[in-house]
């Protein structure tokens, strides 16, 4: 990994219940950027003391994937993902997880665009996403009594999450407005790292100085940024 670009991970998780003190994570799913496909853990394969168990997967995985990240993006991650990791990380007792810089979609979406529903399976019909994999109720209570197979099925569901927020970021990453900075070079794209910047004329904010707008120039990205004159110059 190049000096100073940002590791960028994309994540799921599958839960017992909407709460974390009373329910669990029965998996978690992820992807690197440049990676071609997810991985995804479990607590069968993490096993702890008893079934439902989560402390080994969630030690696991906050030491071997989320303190690695600089950027985790997420589909609805700040209302659930997130503060649904943290708390069970705080039961078990680990030490606090890095402050990974973080950017959930679903906010992004929720404020800036207008669809009928902002869930990741409506988002994917209309933007042409890899579509959601549903899973049965059924299989999150067959997992409570040990079924394998429900296991499974709720792991390729996450797998499918992951790969979907994958595809939505990079539709949606041009719209977002200060996205997370994945490189610190103001001759390169924030978003893509690209270096074919053109400048677009003068950015006006409600902030004092000067500024200009750019735009990558990658057909692929196309985001709008903005740089300080003397990083023009
Ligand atoms: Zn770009």
């Amino acid at each position: 990994m190049a000096e100073g670009k940002a590791k960028l991970l994309f994540w799921d998780i599958e839960t017992r219940g909407l709460v974390a003190d009373y329910g669990s994570i029965f998996c978690i799913g992820w992807q690197w950027e440049g990676e071609k496909k997810p991985h995804v853990v479990s607590i069968l394969d993490k096993p702890g003391r008893h079934p439902l168990d989560d402390s080994k997967m969630v030690k696991w995985f906050i030491e071997h994937v989320w303190n690695k990240a600089d950027v985790a993006v997420g589909w609805y991650s700040g209302g659930h993902d997130e503060p649904f990791l943290r708390t069970r990380a705080i039961i078990h007792r680990f030490p606090a997880p890095k402050p990974v810089t973080t950017l959930d979609l679903w906010g992004k979406v929720w404020k800036r665009f207008k669809f009928s529903k902002n869930s990741l399976h409506n988002i994917s019909q209309h933007l042409g996403l890899p579509p959601k994999i549903w899973s049965k109720s059924t299989d999150f209570e067959a997992i409570l009594y040990g079924d394998k197979k429900a296991m499974k099925r709720i792991c390729t569901h996450c797998l499918r999450d992951v790969e979907t927020t994958v595809a939505a970021w990079k539709r949606f990453a041009p719209y977002v407005t200060t996205h997370p900075r994945l490189n610190h070079d103001p001759g390169k794209c924030r978003v893509c790292g690209s270096e074919k910047l053109q400048l677009r004329g003068n950015y006006f904010s409600a902030a004092k100085g000067r500024a200009k707008r750019v735009q990558c120039q990658n057909p692929g990205c196309l985001a709008w940024d903005t740089r300080t004159l003397k990083e023009v110059e």
